[in-house]
């Protein structure tokens, strides 16, 4: 299931915290931090087309876009995760614009479209956290809650994997996830 060596791991049950690069994940699907036209952008989501290859945005250009919160699903092809789950993260607007409801809403049609397609290990970044500006605190409290609640409703994923570029972002995971713990 996890192969390659991560820069350092927590495991909590089913959730495991990483540093690292999303798009080097060995799981079966990694999600993409896209943006609504969905044919790519900067961040993760160019690194996440870089890797996979230009057969990923000959698919995404059939999507027809997606609403922010929403997610659809592409191949992988160059990656080694099967699945690209794209999902549109909201721009932080100082936080009176459903910008914590929306965040939420990426985690759980991420997870439910991972579910359809049989999906059992699966990554994710820090949706919004970068140019869309989301506090990290509040992003990071914002994912961690919404796998554990998914996870507790549902056996069929094994791993979500949080993958933290940075060690800032990989503190914060740990911290939060210790303190949903107690
Ligand atoms: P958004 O527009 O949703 O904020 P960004 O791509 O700007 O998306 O940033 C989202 C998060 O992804 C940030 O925390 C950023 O540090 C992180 N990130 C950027 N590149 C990668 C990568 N290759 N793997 C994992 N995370 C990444």
């Amino acid at each position: 299931m996890t192969t390659g060596t991560p820069k350092s791991i927590a495991d909590w049950k089913r959730i495991a915290i990483v540093q690292g690069d999303i798009t080097r994940q060995d799981v079966d699907a990694i999600v993409n931090a896209a943006n609504e036209s969905l044919l790519g952008g900067g961040g993760v989501d160019g690194a996440i087309h870089r890797a996979a290859g230009p057969q990923l945005l000959e698919e995404c250009r059939k999507l027809g876009g997606a609403q922010t919160g929403q997610a659809k699903i592409t191949q992988g092809y160059h990656l080694l995760a099967r699945w690209v789950i794209h999902t549109v993260g909201p721009v932080w607007r100082g936080g009176q614009f459903h910008e914590e409801e929306l965040l939420a809403k990426c985690y759980r049609s991420s997870l439910a479209l991972a579910v359809q397609h049989s999906v059992r290990t699966i990554a994710f970044p820090a949706i919004s956290t970068g140019v869309y500006a989301f506090p990290l605190d509040r992003a990071t409290h914002i994912a961690i809650t919404e796998v554990k609640d998914f996870l507790a409703q549902n056996a069929s994923i094994e791993q979500v994997r949080f993958v933290c570029f940075s060690a800032a972002a990989y503190r914060c995971y740990l911290d939060t996830l210790s303190q949903t713990n107690k």
